[in-house]
């Protein structure tokens, strides 16, 4: 298939914001692609090779991007760089020099998406000292027989710009139409892509197979499942309310690790579903001794101990793993505990749809529990004074509080409800609750902080109609140093507009893309004129917003923006507040 399908498609997709506009031509680009070459174009048009899970990246860098094009384009390094200062993209600016060069030569050969997907899944895949040269033979190959429209999007997926502003729920309505004949059956593309987070896997299994296909679509071990999620509950007599005859369990301050395994390999994926084997060789070692069945996707939550006495430590102890050096000294001075709480798969089976005290027998059976494994502990869910206890011994423990689960309830993957609610101290005293929500611009700094940005501009997520609204603009809580960090994250993702999913009733200094997520708390929620998050719900024209929001130090890269506060939870927040008062 022709690449210029696709850069055709994306130069339209560049010129709307509109979501039905922009699904429209992703269905008539899908209508044009074979089944074969389908999950390759997915991952193309998200600027990716992979799913994200397997953290392959083409990785190119800026100078070396504009030494290919300058040697692609005939003109000098310096003539490439004068034109990416104007335009503000290198794609774009190689298209602009190439543009000059395509009239006085003739294209020699027509690129196809299995070439580009090609070189660009190679250029990922290359390592070593000799990998830059390579890589620059690569790209240059690639821009020698690209038109100039081709070329701009080839770079941006190399350079990790490419930004059409569809979001995955877009492409999943255009898969639905295209291959399965309704837009509405995006929610089995949904369910499909909950189990796997592979939109490739699910876009070539409905391209193939249609609905047929995508019904039968079943978990499996290395394809992570989009975790199930909590919403919060007020006080024990709420939860009682709620869950009498259901569990409590331990909610424990780690990091939640969804362990894959087919009996000789293992595979572990963050909360945000990113591959974090080599943060955890210990776990990864231990898993044959402590997992009975052969193939298995269980989930727990690693918490750091005090290997003197056992006991737990704070989720900042474990993030001294987080690194790509030294792991092996981090291993030895941070022990971890595995507090098993879910079982997704074992043994060729689904559990999914199994309610939850069945899958916990399942766990108990599928666990040996020693030094290192334990199964979270759990008691039944009777009185609202046997429920304060157990709060007690869990914070007491070093916890965070209680989860919740209802007794008949199935994992529900990659969706938050109220089959699991969470109980925390901080939520039981007023408006305090933190917030995660999305950094969606920035205003710059005045007086000391003059260069950087003083305050930001964020969003909670309306996940219905997958827009970031905004929700208060926050100058309070930054130290100098979360200034300087956060400067450097988002320069990555600053972008010359508002971002199409993005609703704000404010114009900042600077725009980005939704990625970053985080930890606010406010003293109050009030209806807001500016504002946009859950705008009309509470009242028609009026949106809602944070009162003298506050950042607590904690960046979110835990969670991506979709994963972010919702506007629903801002409603029942401020709906609690009232309630309260
Ligand atoms: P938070 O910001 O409170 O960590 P979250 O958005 O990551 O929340 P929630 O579903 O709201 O996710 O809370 C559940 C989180 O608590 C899980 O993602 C997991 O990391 C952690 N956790 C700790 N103990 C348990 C448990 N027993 N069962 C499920 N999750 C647990």
């Amino acid at each position: 298939m022709r690449f210029g399908v696709l850069a055709e498609t994306f130069g339209r997709m560049e010129s709307t914001s509109k979501r039905l506009e922009l699904t429209a031509y992703l269905v008539e680009m899908f209508r044009q692609t074979l089944p074969d070459v389908v999950a390759r174009t997915v991952y193309l048009l998200q600027g990716k090779v992979r799913p994200d899970y397997e953290g392959v990246e083409p990785g190119v860098a800026e100078k070396m991007a504009m030494k290919a094009v300058a040697k692609s384009s005939g003109v000098s390094v310096r003539e490439v760089d004068a034109q990416y200062k104007k335009c503000g993209d290198l794609g774009e600016a190689a298209s602009v020099v190439l543009e000059e060069k395509t009239q006085t030569t003739f294209l020699v050969e027509e690129i196809t998406v299995e070439r580009v997907y090609d070189t660009l899944y190679r250029i990922a895949k290359l390592e070593g000292a000799r990998s830059q040269n390579m890589k620059m033979k690569y790209v240059s190959s690639l821009l020698n027989d690209a038109t100039p429209l081709e070329a701009r999007f080839i770079l941006k997926i190399l350079l990790g710009t490419m930004r059409l502003g569809v979001a995955e729920n877009t492409i999943m309505d255009a898969l639905a139409e295209a291959y399965t004949g309704e837009r509405s059956n995006r929610p089995f593309l949904e369910g499909a892509y909950n189990v796997s987070s592979d939109l490739g896997r699910v876009a070539e299994t409905a391209a193939r197979d249609g609905i047929v296909g995508i019904r039968s679509f079943r978990v499996a071990p290395f394809s992570p499942v989009r975790p199930m999620l909590a919403e919060r509950v007020r006080s024990e007599e709420a939860a009682v309310e709620a869950m009498a005859g259901g569990s409590a369990e331990y909610k424990l301050d780690g990091e939640r690790v969804q362990i894959h395994t087919d009996g000789t390999r293992t595979e572990i994926f963050s909360r945000r579903l990113e591959r974090i084997t080599d943060q955890y060789p210990d776990v990864v070692e231990a898993v044959p001794a402590m997992v009975k069945a052969n193939r298995a996707i269980l989930e727990a939550e690693a918490v750091a101990i005090n290997p003197d006495t056992g006991a737990f430590l704070p989720f900042q102890d474990l993030m001294h793993r987080r690194r790509k050096h030294g792991i092996e000294k981090a291993v030895s001075e941070y022990p971890v505990s595995v507090n098993f709480f879910d079982v997704l798969y074992l043994d060729g089976q689904s559990y999914l749809d199994i309610p939850y005290t069945a899958r916990r027998r399942a766990l108990a059976d599928a666990v040996v529990q020693g030094e290192m494994a334990r199964l979270v502990p759990a008691i039944e869910v009777t009185s609202v004074e046997s429920l304060a206890d157990f709060v007690e011994n869990s914070i007491n423990a070093g916890g965070e509080g209680l989860m919740l689960k209802a007794a008949d309830s199935v994992y529900r993957a990659g969706s938050r409800g109220k089959q699991w609610l969470k109980l925390k101290r901080e939520y039981q005293d007023s408006v305090g609750d933190s917030l995660d929500l999305v950094v969606v611009g920035a205003f710059y700094g005045r007086g000391r902080r003059t260069g950087t940005y003083g305050t930001f501009l964020l969003a909670a997520y309306d996940d219905e109609n997958d827009v970031f609204q905004s929700v208060c603009k926050v100058g309070t809580g930054f130290k100098d140093e979360d200034l300087d960090t956060l400067h450097q994250l988002l320069r990555d993702m600053t972008i010359p507009r508002c971002d199409p999913r993005v609703d704000s009733g404010m114009e900042p200094d600077v725009w980005f893309a939704p990625e970053m997520v985080i930890e606010v708390v406010a003293s109050e929620i009030t209806q807001s004129p500016v504002h946009r998050a859950a705008a009309g719900i509470v009242r028609k024209g009026t949106g809602l917003a944070l009162r003298f929001p506050k950042f607590t130090g904690r960046v979110r890269d835990d969670k991506l923006a979709e994963d972010a506060s919702t506007a629903q939870e801002v409603v029942a927040l401020y709906r609690g507040q009232k309630k309260i008062s």
